[in-house]
């Protein structure tokens, strides 16, 4: 069930079932009532376990047992046993990313956390500050699987931001000049965030942004120019170039990390946007309007270059059966269960759910025969295996009606695939007709 809540007038819908934290949190705070109030928070949350440590010594037990597979610590600086936030010292040898929780906050306290590399420190305001807490556990377990690159001519410069994102849980590759960042991007299209100073030898921050964009979108990759230079009006011509921001040095360690979350934030939030409009709700596979968007290009591609197609409609055996034996919740997880089963045989194709319990799969580059005993082995898999539902295993089939290239257009070969289902359906069912 997804939880609501409103936050500042604005209606925030946490996907807190769909996105699982699958490993510990450590959690060192000796006021049990706020530690009961983050546990509660975080595992709500991330449904993750989170294991309690109320002073230095219990939190050192826990770290012995358990070693690096807290994914971060939250730590109380003011601890019976450790009065000055010593906890992040032990919390650093076990290589555990740690959060710094305080009562009270002066500059001193401020640079010595900082000094000591924690993700970041926040002060004991009541249930914000956990919620900050809790976002940020989030942040550090997404990061895990980020990679970010740094494009700067300075040993230095780009040790310091090796240091600090790595600090995040960020993967941090290293260029050291744009020319090289350009390599390092084309090998790595999985990068969501580059980090590219102004002044660097063979290729300049801005004929690096120029050419990143060429080759991703705002939508896949995030850029931030960063310069020491003031004349020249250098923040804007980033932007126009097509970064999405910029930071002037010298910049804190808190300025950095900020304008990073956020841009990986902002991708984030586009990608739902994304998945939202195409994808359907209930099995997360990619819904009609996708299929069509996608499937025009792949045909077009098919039609020009001259290789095979092979469409195929699959279509669930009696299915208002099912719903109308065991109820609509059974129909729902059944139609889960073979999105799932069709998403594992059908990996590298195109496949999406029409409606109801229709399914339509595009397959390229690959001859005709081929395809047709995927979809037969498919067909076969299908009827022997059983769904779980509750005390009962349901048995079902499925039907299948394909056509291949060439056909005038795309939606020529649907309706002849659709005629064959119908064959199908009409000769017994459970049978691929193409
Ligand atoms: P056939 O073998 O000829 O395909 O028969 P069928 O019963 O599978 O096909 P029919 O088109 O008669 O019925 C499809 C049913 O699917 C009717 C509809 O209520 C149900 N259905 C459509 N979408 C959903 C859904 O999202 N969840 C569930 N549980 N049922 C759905
Ligand atoms: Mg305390
Ligand atoms: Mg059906």
């Amino acid at each position: 069930m997804k939880t609501t809540k409103f936050r500042r007038g604005v209606r925030v819908v946490h996907k807190s079932q769909t996105y699982h934290i699958d490993r510990p949190v450590l959690l060192i705070e000796d006021q049990r009532a706020l530690a009961q109030m983050a546990e509660a928070m975080l595992r709500d949350e991330w449904g993750c376990e989170v294991m309690v440590a109320a002073s230095l010594g219990e939190a050192r037990q826990l770290l012995d047992a358990h070693g690096s597979a807290f994914i971060a610590a939250v730590c109380d600086l003011n601890l019976p046993d450790a009065p000055y936030g010593e906890v992040i010292d032990l919390v650093n040898k076990y290589g555990v990313p740690a959060i710094a929780l305080t009562g009270a906050f002066g500059e001193e306290l401020r640079s010595m956390v900082t000094k000591k590399g924690v993700v970041d420190y926040v002060l004991k305001e009541g249930i914000n500050s956990y919620e900050y807490v809790v976002n940020l556990v989030g942040r550090i377990h997404k990061n895990i699987s980020i990679k970010v690159l740094v494009a700067d001519d300075s040993l230095s410069a780009r040790a310091v931001l090796k240091h600090m994102l790595s600090v995040q849980g960020l993967n941090v590759l290293i260029a050291k000049d744009g020319y090289e960042a350009v390599e390092i991007l084309e090998q790595h299209p999985d990068i969501k965030l580059v980090l590219v100073d102004y002044n660097m030898p063979k290729m300049n921050g801005f004929t690096f942004v120029l050419e990143a964009r060429k080759r991703m979108g705002k939508d896949q990759l995030s850029i931030i120019g960063i310069s020491g230079e003031n004349g020249g009006n250098i923040s804007a011509q980033f932007l126009k170039n097509g970064a999405n921001d910029f930071i002037a040095k010298p910049y804190s360690y808190e300025e950095l990390i900020c304008r990073v979350t956020q841009n990986l934030e902002m991708l984030e939030m586009v990608e739902s946007i994304q998945n939202i409009a195409n994808r359907d709700y209930l099995t997360g596979m990619y819904n009609r309007r996708f299929f069509f968007d996608e499937g025009y290009n792949i045909y077009e591609h098919a039609k020009n270059s001259g290789s095979s197609l092979f469409i195929a409609m699959i279509d669930v055996d009696h299915f208002k059966k099912v719903n109308d034996t065991y109820g609509h919740d059974c129909g729902d997880m059944l139609l889960k269960h073979l999105a799932a089963q069709l998403g594992a045989y059908f990996r590298n194709d195109l496949i999406a759910r029409l409606g109801g319990e229709e399914f339509a799969l595009l397959i390229a580059d690959e001859d005709i025969q081929s395809a047709h005993e995927r979809l037969e082995t498919f067909r076969q898999h299908i009827e022997r295996e059983t769904v779980n539902f509750g005390t009962t295993n349901i048995a079902f089939t499925v039907s299948i009606g394909g056509s291949h290239h060439p056909l005038e257009n795309l939606d020529m070969m649907l309706k002849t695939a659709d005629e064959n289902l119908y064959h199908a359906k009409q000769r017994g069912r459970n049978r691929v007709v193409a």
